[in-house]
């Protein structure tokens, strides 16, 4: 049995769900050939404060945007990130060299942006380890340059645009391949009709479904939209439903929850089966976060954007309105009023979207991942 290892970090829900992803993949593809575990070296191996960081970053992108923006434009300017990697890489190799005397892995996959720099230079520089080490990378588009380091073995992006970023800090052809973001394999899997599926979740059957959410930690003002959208489908006597996934955010659970909704609306929290979910909707509305991006175009489902983290999801708006799969609205009372145009007298350009929508998603892109990295263990 070979010896898996993907660092990652709950910063957001896409780096576990890609961790789980890739883990999925494995198993699926080579059964018992891999054993891969899964490690948050920052949370459970570095050291005060820095085993804080990933708890501030929920923090940070909800009330401390200002300072948020302000880091993200720092931690392009190599000139800035390099010395200060080397300062953490200082105070936490310890800790890092302990993780991998645990695992004794025998490749790494790296599914964080901030876990690059210091275990591959431990590894290549300290520990004379050869072992593949690769990235991951779970950005759609604006990727940050912390994603990338010259020294990996293999770098899988998801867009040209990521490419081209990864050129420009010095990766070269040969280590990057753009093959789409690690979904879980359960996307790919056909599935029943909608029909039966919205009755299998305990939906109505014939309504038009819009999945409402707002990434794994239920971010932004999903409630206020949820209310508005409800209000104006209610209004304009829509055949509609609305399933609402709060995530991780136990307030939002609460208050969807108790709220007395003009229309037929399902509430969950932190759901385990988002294929099925996406399966049996018509449209997303989401902030721009890269997995549901990348889940939704699988499904064929046309996304409404309703907002995105500034730096790393900036460039998810343009890459859905630009490729005529969905559109971009920060307002409330407008969102409803497009979703009631959509599922109203547009319905024809709904299905349009979807179509193309289709075309986008990449549902093979986990098994080629774990294919690559099996092929790099048997050189
Ligand atoms: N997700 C999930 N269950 C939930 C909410 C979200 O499995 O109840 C998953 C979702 O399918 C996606 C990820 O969490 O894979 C969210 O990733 P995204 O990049 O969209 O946003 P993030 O949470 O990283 O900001």
């Amino acid at each position: 049995m070979q010896r898996v290892l993907i660092l990652m970090s709950d910063t957001g829900g896409g780096h576990r769900a890609s961790a789980q992803a890739l883990a999925a993949g494995f198993a699926e593809r080579y059964g018992d050939r891999f054993d891969v575990q899964m490690v948050d070296l920052w949370t459970n191996y570095t050291p005060w404060p820095i085993n804080q960081v990933p708890k501030s970053y929920r923090a940070l992108v909800t009330d401390y945007l200002w300072l948020w923006k302000a880091a993200w434009r720092t931690g392009e300017q190599t000139v800035v990130t390099e010395p200060g990697m080397r300062l953490v890489g200082r105070l936490v190799r310890r800790a890092i060299r302990r993780a991998f005397d645990e695992y004794q892995p025998d490749v790494v996959i790296s599914v964080h942006p901030l876990m690059q720099h210091v275990p591959l230079r431990l590894l290549r520089h300290k520990l004379h380890s050869s072992i593949p080490f690769v990235t991951v990378v779970t950005d759609l588009v604006s990727v940050a340059s912390v994603w990338y380091h010259p020294e990996v073995d293999r770098c899988f992006v998801a867009s040209e645009e990521a490419v081209r970023r990864a050129k420009r800090v010095g990766l070269r052809d040969s280590q990057i391949s753009l093959v789409g973001l690690p979904i879980r394999p359960a996307f790919a899997k056909p599935v029943a009709t909608k029909e039966s599926l919205r009755l299998s979740l305990g939906l109505d059957s014939d309504r038009m479904t819009a999945l409402l959410v707002g990434g794994g930690e239920g971010m932004g003002p999903v409630g206020e939209i949820a209310r508005a959208v409800a209000a104006r489908l209610a209004a304009d006597g829509r055949n509609a439903q609305l399933v609402v996934i709060c995530g991780r955010n136990a307030t939002l659970h609460r208050e969807m929850s108790a709220h007395p909704w003009p229309l037929s609306v399902r509430v969950e929290g932190f759901v385990q089966n988002m294929p099925e979910w996406m399966a049996a909707s018509d449209c997303v509305v989401t902030k721009a976060g890269p997995g549901t991006i990348a889940e939704s175009l699988v499904c064929g489902l046309p996304i409404l954007l309703t907002g995105f983290i500034p730096g790393q999801e900036e460039g998810n708006v343009p890459f859905v309105t630009e490729n005529g799969v969905g559109a971009y609205c920060e307002d409330p009372a407008e969102i409803g009023a497009i979703l009631s145009r959509w599922f109203g007298p547009q319905q024809a350009r709904l299905a349009e979207m979807g179509v193309k929508a289709k075309s986008m998603g990449r549902p093979q892109a986990t098994f080629e991942i774990v294919e690559e990295i099996a092929g790099l263990l048997d050189k």
